[in-house]
């Protein structure tokens, strides 16, 4: 059970946060929506377009994705906690880009190191009980190192910095640019699931 005031600070604290460049462009700050029932903290690298458009993560293009994920672990959405590590889109000048001439980019160490702050109270406060990554920043973020995800994808851990069991995945827009890895992903997912299961009896 999360404490309503102590979730509803953090929120308030989080969007007003100036603490590095990314605040100059961002429509809004990005981070999760908490539920009563929050059982996995699913953990994305930063806002896309769209989700700094809508304040609601993976609402673009790899929201698709996330409902193979849903429906393949037999979740509803209000069973996750999704937050990004980074809470506010990086943003590089584009023309074609589809928001006000700015295209994605990945996160600067800088913005992450800047960030990082917001993460270990949203962690507690989401109650949930594991970590799932999604690609290489947030599961650097758990580890408190250095990564690939193509190294750790499918395999569990335990993060000493977080102190949360930890399962890493593919970035699903990793696989709308890579469809070789969707294979590999849902193997994982497969695997996920059986992990979850453990997870649970062991509560
Ligand atoms: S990305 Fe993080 S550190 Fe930077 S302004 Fe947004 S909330 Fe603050």
């Amino acid at each position: 059970m999360f404490a309503e005031t102590d979730w509803q600070n953090w929120c308030k604290a989080v969007e007003s946060c100036a603490d590095c460049p990314l605040k100059e462009t961002r429509t809004q700050v990005v981070h999760g929506v908490l539920t009563k029932t929050v059982k996995i903290f699913l953990l994305g690298e930063a806002p896309g377009g769209q989700e700094d458009q809508s304040g609601i993560p993976f609402s673009g293009q790899a929201g698709a994705i996330l409902n193979d994920f849903l429906r393949i672990l037999k979740l509803d959405r209000e069973q996750l906690y999704i937050g990004n590590t980074v809470k506010c889109r990086p943003v590089k000048v584009s023309a074609k880009g589809r928001y006000g001439n700015f295209a994605n980019r990945a996160p600067k160490q800088s913005e992450i190191k800047a960030c990082a702050r917001w993460l270990p109270q949203e962690l507690q406060l989401s109650g949930a009980k594991v970590v799932v990554t999604l690609g290489n920043v947030p599961l650097r973020a758990m580890l408190g190192k250095p990564a690939k995800v193509g190294d750790y994808h499918g395999r569990s851990f335990v993060s000493e910095k977080y102190g949360f069991p930890v399962f890493p995945l593919y970035h699903p827009a990793a696989l709308i640019y890579d469809r070789a890895k969707e294979k590999e992903y849902l193997q994982d997912l497969e695997t996920l699931k059986e992990w979850l299961k453990e997870e649970s009896s062991c509560e």
